[in-house]
């Protein structure tokens, strides 16, 4: 099924169900006015002489345009370029050369104070770029020109469109290095937002608020598939991640279902009105991208009412998910781990050297197959062949390990692990004992150069407000609860983490402050 095909059938079974609801915008549409409009959209990106198959890019953050194009160029079979709104132009013009995208969608942005200037920059060197469109300026226009484009042409346009054809470039997060561009098709996405959805148990009535960056596949296909597959109600809670704004979204628009990355839900908890809002609306919702502490998971379902919030695992380029916990999960299963596998793919978790399958309960690669691979990395065979071997297993670099009942856990990346003195350490244990400690809110563990043991380990700590505690005093409370050699050598006290702008961690340069400061 396409994308275009699977919308119509949600629009013809809840015509009069909310679509989509900006408040920060004063937009809300049913599903048959966002049907509407999604049209008036196709027709007019029609209307600068696009052609099925060529990239369209969208530089925009969260708004209700966003969510119009992604279906829009959807229906006409354009490759939508998801790109990070805060790009500045040396990556702008590295997504847009990359990807050869000929028109742009672009509004001025949160973090883009001069993107008139980025823009003209960014111009002259891409050659295929010729449109360019700003939507807080251009947006009648291209409802105008839609006029230009009859629906006859639209629909025999999309008869043409086939289910695994590529109608998406997302770039990964650059958590590791630069994004790489993740090229999925219809059928890639479709499917893995409707078995999202179906284990969130999602029904027309369901409100879906939506704090995370659209661009993003948690946006894009967690949220918007997820909800578009199952007649749930999008809700997009502002253009930047305020987090008394998302909680007074959750309240006014009555949400039954939350998203958000670790470090969102830990704003929001630590928020000093989070008593202020009334959350009883809450059933479900999705902690993911990194790793989940089990008391943030556990403070949410407690304090938020999110009793049947749950985890999911993947990759941008897995479409994404992978594993996904189920709604009636014990609480440990929901908390401590990532899920089962999902519907209709295969996973294993491998020796990374070997290639063996190891046996259960044990550390490895995890591998997964199926429809939810992406097509390819866009213009980049090299990479694309160093990540799906020959019996299309991609293999994701995350270190797992798979219970006796299917259940599985992210333990770190490959490359996140710590080698001191040959001893392999996993920072994400020590994080999971730290984070119980009363006076943390958050905590990041890496390694760092040392002469002698080649890593040692170091712990970069967010304190909860006001508290005051010292390394040694930390240290001494890892004593005799984990391995010596595991306690954090040195601590480094920040009121934040440098991170990527969907709120992961950026341990890369993590790693080189720290280098360069303990010389
Ligand atoms: P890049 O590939 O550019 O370095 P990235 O890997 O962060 O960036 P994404 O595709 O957005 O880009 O993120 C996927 C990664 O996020 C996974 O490979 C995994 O390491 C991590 N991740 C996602 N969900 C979870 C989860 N529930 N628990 C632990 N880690 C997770
Ligand atoms: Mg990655």
């Amino acid at each position: 099924i396409t994308i275009s095909e699977q919308l119509k059938q949600t629009v013809d079974k809840f015509p009069n169900s909310d679509a989509l609801v900006v408040p920060y915008q004063n937009y809300k549409a049913t599903y048959k006015e966002f049907w509407e409009q999604v049209e008036e959209v196709a027709k007019g990106i029609l209307s600068y002489g696009v052609k099925k198959g060529d990239r369209v890019g969208i530089w925009s953050p969260n708004r209700y345009e966003w969510v119009l194009v992604q279906f829009a160029t959807a229906r006409i079979g354009v490759i939508l370029v998801n790109v990070n709104p805060a790009y500045k132009s040396a990556e702008l013009k590295y997504a847009l050369k990359q990807s050869e995208t000929s028109l742009l969608i672009m509004s001025k942005g949160f973090r883009q104070t001069n993107y008139l200037d980025i823009l003209n920059e960014v111009r002259g060197e891409c050659i295929h770029l010729k449109s360019i469109i700003v939507i807080d300026h251009d947006w009648q226009s291209l409802l105008d020109a839609a006029k230009k484009v009859s629906s006859k042409q639209l629909v025999e346009l999309e008869k043409t469109l086939q289910f695994d054809e590529a109608i998406n470039i997302q770039y990964t997060s650059g958590t590791t290095g630069f994004p790489k561009g993740a090229t999925l098709s219809h059928h890639n996405i479709i499917n893995n937002g409707y078995f999202i959805g179906q284990r969130l148990k999602y029904t027309e009535k369901d409100r879906v608020c939506i704090p995370v960056p659209l661009y993003h596949c948690f946006g894009m296909v967690l949220a918007n598939l997820a909800c578009i597959t199952h007649g749930a109600c999008m809700v997009l809670t502002g253009e930047a991640f305020v987090p008394e704004t998302v909680l007074q979204t959750v309240q006014n628009e009555k949400c039954t279902s939350l998203y958000g990355v670790p470090l969102m839900f830990i704003a929001e908890l630590n928020d000093p009105n989070f008593d202020k809002y009334d959350y009883s609306s809450l059933r479900t919702g999705i902690m993911a991208g990194a790793s989940c502490p089990e008391s943030t998971m556990k403070a949410v379902r407690e304090k938020m009412n999110m009793r049947e919030v749950g985890i999911c695992y993947g990759m941008t380029e897995t479409s994404p998910v992978s594993t996904q916990t189920f709604v009636d999960d014990n609480e440990y299963r929901r908390c401590a781990t990532v899920g089962m596998v999902h519907p209709h793919i295969e996973i294993k978790i491998i020796n990374p050297e070997t290639g063996a399958i190891v046996t259960r309960g044990e550390r490895g690669e995890f591998c997964t197959r199926g429809y939810s691979v992406m097509l390819k990395y866009w213009n980049n065979p090299e990479a694309t062949a160093s990540v799906i071997d020959e019996g299309r297993w991609m293999h994701t670099g995350d270190l797992a390990e798979m219970d006796e009942s299917g259940y599985v856990k992210i333990v770190g990346r490959i490359k996140d692990l710590i080698i001191r003195g040959g001893e392999n350490i996993s920072p994400f244990e020590i994080e999971e004992f730290l984070h119980q400690h009363d006076a943390i809110k958050d905590i990041q563990v890496i390694g760092v150069p040392s002469a002698k043991y080649g890593e040692e380990v170091m712990a970069w700590v967010i304190m909860k407000n006001g508290d005051k505690i010292s390394g040694e005093d930390l240290q001494a409370y890892c004593k005799g609860q984990i391995a010596t050699f595991k306690i954090p050598k040195y601590w480094k006290f920040v009121e934040e983490f440098p991170t990527t702008v969907t709120g992961k961690v950026r341990k890369v340069e993590m790693r080189e402050i720290s280098a360069k400061e303990l010389g």
